[in-house]
This record gives C-alpha cells, sequence and structure tokens, in this order.
C-alpha cells in the first residue's frame, strides 16, 4: 500500500475517481466528494486572502458537523495547521488555547461567537473568524438541514457556508507533506494543563492506512462518527480512515443515544468507534435493540478502559462484540487494537482485558522506574514508538524532552504485556491509589463493579484516610430502573477482593462527570470527596 501523504491528496484521489459519491451525511443533508473538494478550496481561498499563510494556526470549535469538515480541509488547503478545540470549552479554557497556538483564525458556531467568544478572542491573535450556524439538537431546532441560512451577526465575522459557496479557489502554492504539522491536539487536561500534541500529516495517514488494511473493511465503508471529532480518535479513527477509503462519514452533532439509534437504522453503518460510556449509554437506552446493530462488521471502543463486563454484556444483548483499542492523543490515536479474526483475552490473574497488539511498526516497550525493561507479565510504564508518535508537544521543549525521551512516548500508563504478545493497560500511574502501602488500581475495582447487574458506569479514587493514608471510594450510576443499596456495592465488591481493594466508601449519583470526549473524569470525583468530607 501507498497512502496519500496527506488527507488533502486522498480527498483528491477520492474525487478523481467517484466524484459523486457521498463524502458526508449529516441528517437529511448529503455532501459529495466533489462539492466538499470546491467548498473547502474556497474556504481556503476565503482564509489566504485574509492573510492566513502557510504555517498559521486555524483553530476550529465546532461538533461533528459538515462545517468541521470543511474548516477542516479548508485550513489545510491554505497551508494552515488545525487545532481543534472542545466546544464545551468556557472562556478561560478557549483563551488558552488561542493563545499558547498563537490562532491567527477561529472558526466556530455563530451562537458560540455571540455569545461569548467574541470577547473571549478579543485580545488574541485570531484575525480571521469564520462562524457557522450548526443548529443544537437540544433545542430541536430543525437541525436536519444542511443549507443553513445566515443568522444575524455582527461585523468581523464572516459566514462559513457563505464564503464556501463564493467559489474561491484553494491557493495552488500551499501543498503539505507527510511531516507538516496537520494539528495541534490539545489533551483533555485530565492530568492538568492541557498541552497540545503536534500531530503530523504522516502520523494521521499511517493511522488511518493501518486502520483501513488492518480492519479489511470493503470499499466505501459506511462509517458512523460516534466520538466527537475535535477529539484524536474521533479525527483520525472516524475522520481520517474513512475519508482515506473514500467512504460516507455519517455525522450527527453531538452525542445523544436516541438520535444516535435513529441512524444508525437510517444509514445502516459497517463501523464505529467511541469511548466505552458511549457503548453504555446505547446499551441502556429504552428503544434499544440488536436490529440496530445489525449492519456493523466492526465496533471498536477507544480512548479509555473498556471493562470485560461490558463487552459480554453487549454480546449477549445486542450481537456484536466490541474490540478494545488503546491510545493516547500523543500518538495519534491507537497504537496497540485486536486484529480482525481475534478476540482479547482476560489476563486470569487480575481480570483485565487486554487492549490489543502493538502495530506492525509500532514498538512497545514495559519498564521499570530505573528505565530496564521488565520480563513478560510483570508489570511497568509503558513506552512507544513508531510512525504514529508525534514529534512532541506545541512550543513545550522541557514537556516535550520529558514526555518524548530520544523520541519515544512514556505514557504515564502501567501495563503488561504476555507472553504472546498482548499488551494490557493496567491504570493510569498518577491514579493509582496507596491503601496502607497497597497499590490499589482503580481500574480493577471498576471492572468488578460492572459486573454487577445494577450499575450502568463505574469510577473509582483514592480518598485522604486518617488510618490509612488512602482508601477506596467509588462512584456509581445505576441502570435504567435500577435500585440498589451503595453498602450492599461495597459488600458485592469485598466478596470478590482482596480486603485492602474493595470500596470503603460507595456513592450513588445520577451521571458520573465525563469529558467531551466520553472518558469518566476521576479527577473532578476526587475533588467532589474533599467536598462532601
Ligand atoms: P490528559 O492526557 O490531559 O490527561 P486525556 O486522558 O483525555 O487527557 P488522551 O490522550 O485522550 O488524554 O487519553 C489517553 C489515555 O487514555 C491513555 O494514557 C490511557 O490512560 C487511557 N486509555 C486509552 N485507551 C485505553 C484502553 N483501551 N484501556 C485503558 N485505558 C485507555
Amino acid at each position: 500500500v501507498n497512502p496519500a501523504d496527506t488527507l488533502v491528496h486522498a480527498l483528491a484521489d477520492a474525487v478523481a475517481r467517484t466524484p459523486d459519491r457521498t463524502a458526508l451525511a449529516y441528517f437529511d443533508g448529503r455532501m459529495g466528494y466533489r462539492e466538499l473538494d470546491e467548498l473547502s478550496g474556497s474556504v481556503a481561498g476565503h482564509l489566504a486572502a485574509r492573510g492566513v499563510e502557510r504555517g498559521d494556526r486555524v483553530a476550529v470549535m465546532l461538533q461533528n458537523s459538515p462545517h468541521f469538515v470543511l474548516a477542516l480541509f479548508g485550513a489545510w488547503k491554505a497551508g494552515a495547521t488545525v487545532v481543534p478545540v472542545n466546544p464545551m470549552y468556557k472562556s478561560g479554557e478557549v483563551r488558552h488555547v488561542l493563545h499558547d497556538a498563537g490562532a491567527a483564525a477561529l472558526v466556530c458556531s455563530d451562537r458560540a461567537w455571540d455569545g461569548y467568544l467574541r470577547e473571549a478572542a478579543a485580545d488574541s491573535p485570531v484575525r480571521v473568524v469564520l462562524t457557522a450556524c450548526e443548529r443544537d439538537l437540544q433545542t430541536r431546532d430543525d437541525p436536519r438541514v444542511l443549507a443553513f441560512e445566515r443568522l444575524p451577526l455582527d461585523e468581523g465575522a464572516d459566514d462559513l457556508v457563505a464564503v464556501a459557496r463564493q467559489g474561491h479557489g484553494a491557493p495552488a502554492d500551499r501543498v503539505l507533506g507527510p511531516s507538516d504539522i496537520a494539528l495541534i491536539s490539545y489533551t483533555s487536561g485530565t492530568s492538568g494543563t492541557p498541552k497540545g500534541a503536534t500531530n503530523t500529516h504522516g502520523n494521521i495517514m499511517y493511522n488511518a492506512e493501518r486502520q483501513r488494511t488492518g480492519l479489511a473493511l470493503p470499499e466505501a465503508p459506511v462509517y458512523f462518527a460516534l466520538a466527537p471529532l475535535f477529539h484524536i480518535t474521533g479525527m483520525v479513527c472516524q475522520l481520517a480512515a474513512c475519508l482515506n477509503s473514500a467512504g460516507t462519514l455519517v455525522l450527527a452533532y453531538r452525542f445523544e443515544a436516541g438520535v444516535v439509534l435513529e441512524a444508525f437504522a437510517e444509514h445502516r453503518p459497517l463501523y464505529t468507534v467511541g469511548p466505552s460510556t458511549a457503548f453504555m449509554a446505547l446499551a441502556a437506552h429504552p428503544d434499544v435493540t440488536p436490529e440496530h446493530f445489525s449492519s456493523f462488521a466492526n465496533i471498536s471502543s477507544g480512548g479509555a478502559p473498556l471493562p470485560p463486563a461490558l463487552v459480554e454484556r453487549f454480546r449477549a444483548g445486542f450481537g456484536p462484540y466490541i474490540r478494545n483499542g488503546y491510545g493516547l492523543t500523543e500518538c495519534t490515536a491507537p497504537c496497540a487494537s485486536v486484529p480482525p479474526g481475534l478476540e482479547a483475552p482476560v489476563d486470569p490473574a487480575s481480570g483485565t482485558l487486554a487492549v490489543g497488539v502493538p502495530g506492525p511498526e509500532s514498538v512497545v516497550r514495559i519498564v521499570d522506574e530505573t528505565g530496564q525493561e521488565v520480563p513478560f507479565g510483570e508489570q511497568g510504564e509503558i513506552l512507544v514508538s513508531g510512525p504514529q508518535v508525534v514529534p512532541g508537544y506545541w512550543r513545550r521543549p522541557e514537556a516535550t524532552a520529558e514526555t518524548f525521551p530520544d523520541g519515544e512516548l512514556r505514557t504515564g500508563d502501567i501495563g503488561f504485556m504476555d507472553e504472546d504478545g498482548w499488551l494490557y493497560v493496567v491504570d493510569r500511574k498518577k491514579d493509582m491509589i496507596n491503601a496502607s502501602g497497597f497499590k490499589v488500581w482503580p481500574r480493577e475495582v471498576e471492572d468488578v463493579l460492572h459486573t454487577h447487574p445494577a450499575v450502568r458506569e463505574a469510577a473509582v479514587v483514592g480518598i485522604p484516610d486518617g488510618y490509612r493514608g488512602e482508601t477506596v471510594m467509588a462512584y456509581i450510576s445505576l441502570r435504567p430502573g435500577a435500585t440498589e443499596d451503595p453498602g450492599a456495592l461495597a459488600a458485592y465488591c469485598k466478596e470478590r477482593l482482596a480486603a485492602y481493594k474493595y470500596p470503603r466508601r460507595v456513592e450513588i449519583l445520577p451521571d458520573l462527570p465525563k469529558t467531551a470526549s466520553g472518558k469518566i473524569l476521576r479527577r473532578e470525583l476526587r475533588s467532589r470527596s474533599k467536598d462532601s468530607g
């Protein structure tokens, strides 16, 4: 296989071969490959005419909509680097990203611009603003059309769709190559201030191409974008992988279980990837039936721990097997996945589900505190090198040197590898709970809680304890209609885990706090436990 240099090249190939094939589907709207190419070319021409230069940064702060894709290709065709920004970010968070990335342009929803972004961007480096009227599904305000009329805007911002329709051509002198930075992806900050990982076009194309060949999907597959495109999993495993295969990408604004199930029934997708919490929400929806999943050849979970009990519950209830996959923003989404035709084994000692095997050109090493490689089966920090590992963080030489010594990524995750080459992720190093000197890994306790029929979501954190130093606390959300006493859940764990591991406190919440990419925020739960004493 000879992958295209960049997604812009892949788009041009698709236009040459199948110009009228649907590239994007959004509720009742469709956009073909040629149309996507022409409209994004016009966005590029506009950005260039407004002074956006090769290598400049264009921040894109949109949900999963065709506008996102127009802005992405428009920026790339203008030679720029895209900075995806989570649309749920508040003023201070956006300001940090705009300044840190030195963004020259911003593409965002008109509501957000009118609401708070104009002020947030006022003292930023942003010189060009494009806004898009993305209808908000929550208001049920006619989201099902691609033809967006323009809402009244203040001067200073141009409408993205109007600009796309102006028919400017893309500048001819801005062709990018594999080593150019495609994205500055800010980590979601579950572990501190967001840092920008610099994903190159080569990083993205490697993982997109590996997915195409690895999953052996047919030509022009229909992908459903379950994960948000502003997060690396959605960007690479869905958008890049799908458009690189000249497929159809179905977009549905943002995750809402009922809307997603409707879209599955309408578009009959072949493939999707999302965080395990999305599958938990789909499995708990009152309307869900096995028929909703009958079109899928593959379903993958990525970016967050996958409880083995969810895999079994899903297969028994709906048919498909959820394949695990492991990755980080810093390695452009996956670096290990479950090969087709195989199922991930569960480690008999710990009950951990394997995340997969490293890709053919990726090297995973497990090392101890002194940097020595540990034998098979022993735990240590996971280090990754390979074509998908980013060159570093944007303008952070010290953090780059610390996280990427000699170009190898220190993941901060503890894991082990078995003799057959399966990789297991135990947990994040910094989430370890130290209870009277015993190590407790939250994920192991969460996996046990997930086997309880009443549990929908579980998150385990360490809380300060006068006697033990730290003790184990579990936060739970229940499945619809379930009732369970916190004490009974603690007792359930006590029967199944060593005495120092079972949760001494259990609290039931309606929902657990999550990042926009669907990851449960243990950090927020830890501060909640402090607030509530
Ligand atoms: P930050 O790095 O700022 O904390 P983040 O957690 O959102 O933000 P990501 O790059 O999205 O950053 O997440 C990568 C992390 O997700 C991994 O380091 C690992 O801890 C976890 N992870 C990803 N896939 C899996 C998996 N299959 N099983 C267990 N954990 C996983």
